[in-house]
Formats: structure tokens, sequence, C-alpha cells
């Protein structure tokens, strides 16, 4: 069997969005599934559009998620340039040969011409140029006239092709234009390079978005008139912000470099992504990417668009967050633990062990500890709870106590606060409330009440017990 070579073509563009991204994964998975290869092509013919930066996020992005290309701009490969720019002088040698058995022609027309036909209600090009004698072509050429090279699309008939997702797709000839292949600058467009690379370099899977579904008969009809085998065509439903609109990053929809800057493990984000349009057959949730190289099938691909639930990837992510180990945790939550400039003043390292079970993104380092820097004046009315039957009374009555304990056996905290807690006739639930609250000031804290002593040390515990007997009096 023919080797399986699949390709990701982004166009540089700014930034690696999610939509993007899947179809990256799942034309890395469809070779890797097969044994075949991977291609990364950068397709930067539309200069406009380009951003400087945007191939380097490319590269980094891919990498970083796991995608390891087996052929791309900055790993070589037997096809290369993987560049379009690049390979500029690749195609019109073959428009060339497309015009000769008549697949193409040139076209002199002006843009002022063009306008007037657009005018005149014409909704696509109307074949001016085609009935041009070779002669005169060659003529306007020599002469420096500036021209550009359209595909001859037949005015009748139909072109179908069968697409791995889709099934059957068949578009009329009449509804498709005469496009331009090469410019007026001599750079191909999408619409051709797109069909020449993929041939030079021996795509025979083509995974892309959906849009490209209706316009893929154009392109086989040049596969046809160059004499090329059509690949294969796996078109890809979009991925929906909500019912009606696109996922799109001008609506501020996140990119993979969003979502890690917001606290999500790539594994997770690669882990949802694959969900968005692709479902195993057991219809398992949580693999791993490696997991993912064995499952993925064709088969499991939707014909229908899926909604990005940004709270169904946070779920995901505490899943693989809950499985780190506490170093693993704290090595992956510096980035976050900087953000937050109080916890400098706290041992991280612990405070790790504290925040993994209950963190959903890294991000939650700083949620999950906000509470340090709310301390001052917090709401004395904390000390009541209705189920230890606590109050700011009792606080009051044994805060002294439990400074004393502090002052003496801190290293020992917890076996002497039950100790206290069994000689003064008090439940130990409700020592520990009143004795929590007093230094944390919060409901809520990741720890009980020894665990959030060790976290703020002796020094600052005796501190906070001080001031909270201060404010009670
Ligand atoms: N450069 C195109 C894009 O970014 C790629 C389309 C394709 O995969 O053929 O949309």
């Amino acid at each position: 069997m023919e080797e399986v070579r699949t390709r990701f073509a982004p166009s540089p563009t700014g930034y690696l969005h999610i939509g993007g991204l899947r179809t990256a994964l799942y034309a890395y998975l469809f070779a890797k599934k097969q044994g075949g290869k991977f291609v990364l092509r950068i397709e930067d013919t539309d200069r406009e559009r380009y951003v400087d930066g945007a191939v380097e996020i490319i590269y980094k992005t891919l990498r970083e998620a796991g995608l390891y290309y087996d052929e791309g701009p900055d790993v070589g490969g037997p096809y290369g340039p993987y560049i379009q720019s690049e390979r500029k002088n690749t195609y019109l040698e073959y428009a060339k040969q497309l015009v000769a058995n008549g697949g193409a022609y040139y076209c002199f027309c002006s843009k002022e011409r063009l306008e007037k036909l657009h005018e005149s209600g014409a909704t696509k090009y109307d074949k001016h140029c085609l009935s041009l004698s070779k002669e005169e072509v060659e003529a306007r050429i020599a002469a420096g006239e500036p021209y550009v090279i359209r595909q001859n699309i037949p005015e009748e008939g139909s072109t179908t092709y069968t697409d791995m997702v889709f099934g059957d797709i068949t578009v009329e000839n009449k509804d498709l234009e005469d496009g331009i292949l090469i410019k007026s600058d001599g750079m191909p467009t999408y619409n051709f390079a797109n069909v020449v690379d993929d041939h030079l370099m021996h795509i025979n899977y083509v995974i892309r978005g959906v849009e490209y579904l209706s316009s893929t008969p154009k392109y086989n009809l040049m596969y046809d008139g160059l004499g090329w085998e059509r690949p294969h065509y796996i078109h890809l439903q979009p991925i929906m912000r909500d019912a009606t609109h696109k996922l799109s990053k001008r609506h501020g929809d996140a990119s993979y470099e969003d979502f890690i800057a917001k606290g999500y493990l790539k594994e997770a984000i690669i882990n949802y992504i694959a969900l968005l349009g692709w479902s195993p057959k057991d219809n398992t949730e949580k693999f791993t990417l490696a997991e993912m190289e064995q499952m993925f099938g064709l088969e499991g691909i939707s014909k229908s668009a899926s909604i990005f639930d940004e709270a169904k990837m946070r779920w995901l992510n505490s899943q693989y967050i809950h499985e780190l180990s506490d170093e693993e945790f704290y090595e992956k939550a510096k980035p976050f633990y900087a953000k937050y400039q109080y916890l400098n003043d706290f041992d991280c390292k612990f405070l790790s062990g504290l925040l993994k079970g209950r963190a959903e993104t890294l991000d939650d380092v700083g949620r999950l500890t906000e509470f340090l820097t709310l301390f001052d004046n917090f709401d004395l009315t904390l000390f009541r709870n209705a189920k230890w039957k606590t109050d700011e009374e009792l606080a009051v009555k044994i805060l002294p106590d439990l400074i004393g304990i502090c002052k003496d056996k801190f290293d020992n905290l917890s076996d002497s606060l039950n100790e206290y807690a069994l000689n003064s006739g008090l439940k130990k639930g409700q020592v520990l409330w009143i004795f929590r609250i007093a230094i944390t000031g919060a409901q809520n804290t990741p720890g009980g009440a020894s665990e959030m002593a060790e976290l703020l040390g002796k020094d600052r515990v005796l501190s906070r017990l001080e001031t909270v007997l201060k404010r009670l009096q």
C-alpha cells in the first residue's frame, strides 16, 4: 500500500487558532495511525495577510503540543522548500502546462474592465481572453503587458468527487468561476499553489476545513488537466462559539497560546480539541496523544459542527491537573505563582500539595489563594458557624489560649489543638474553626487549620491571632 502522507498548510496570519490546531491534530493523527508522514507547509502567497513572527508561532505551537512533523520548513525533507514563497518559480511552469492543454489561459483584462463586468451584473469572469490567439498572447506578453493566468472551467457538465466524511460532492461546472491561478505579480493563488504543492509533496490525503469542500472540484479539474492523481479528501466541519457563530480570534475566541496563558495544560487542550469533531468508538473522553494515535479513525469524524465549551475543557483540565505529582504541579504552576506577587512570601512547594487537588487551571493558584491578600479587616462574623455553634464571643474567649499554644507548641500544632479541645470541653471542630478563621480570615481555604498554620509560619500566625484578638476585644 502507498504510504499515507498528510499535511497541515496554515497561512501565517498571526496565531494558531483552535480550529487550525484541530486540523493539524487530525492530519497528524491520521498519518500516525497508518504509519505515514505528516508534513507542514507554510502557505504565505498572500503577502497582505502575512504577519511577522506568525511562522515561528506555528512551529512552536505544533512542537509544544507534540504534533511533530516529519517534513517542514525548519526540519527539511525530500520535497522542500516547504514555504510557498520560496517555491515561487515552481508554479508558473505548471500553469503553462495547463495552458498548453486547454485547462487554463492568459488574461489581460484591466481592473476597469473587470469592474464594469461586475457592475453589469455578471457574477463571474466572462472568458473574454479565452478567445485570444496564441500569437496575440505571445505578442502582448513580449510587449510587457501585465497578465494573469486563469483556470478554464468547462461551461457544461458537473464535477464529482467523494469526500471521505461527506460522501459524494457534485458541483455544476457552470457554478465555478475561471479563477486566477497566477497573479500579475507572478505569485500563485492559494487555489493553484495548494494543488501543485500537494502533488509535488506526494500528499495523498488532504484534511482541511469544510470551507474548501465546494472549491475542491476546481482543484480536481486541475489535477485532471495536469494528468495527476487526485488525492483523497477529508473536510472538517467548523468549531462554533455558539449555535450560529464560528469560533474566531476576531471575536476574542482564544488561541492555543491564550489557553496556555489561562493555565490550561497542553495535554488537556489537545485532548479537548480532539473531541471537537471526533469521538472514539467507545466514547471515552480522556486520552493522551499517544492513545489517540492508536484510536483515531475517520469513522469517528462528525458531519456536524461542534460547539466549543470552555467549561468542559476546564473540567478535563482539572482531571489532568489532579493526576500530577505535587512536584510536577509546582513546576508547571511556577509562572502563575510568579504572576501573583504576594505568593513570593509563601512556600509555593508546600502550597502546591494543597492546591493541586482543588485547581482546575494552573491560574487557579491565584483564585485559591486570594484570601491571603484579604486578611486585613475580614468580616468577624465569619466566626459564627451554625454547625459548630461558634461565634465571636467564643473566639475572644479561647484566642489567648490558642496564642499560648502557638507560642509553645507550634511544631506539634495539630495534636496540641486536639488536646486543648479535650481539656477545655470544647469540640475539636469548634477549636479548629475558630483557629482557622482567625489566621486566614477566610471561610474556604485550600487546607485545614494546621496546614494553613504551616503555610503562614509561626510569626505570621502569632501576629494574626493577636491582631484578631484586639479587633474582637
Ligand atoms: N492555507 C489554507 C488555510 O490556512 C490551507 C487550506 C488547506 O489546507 O488546503 O486555510
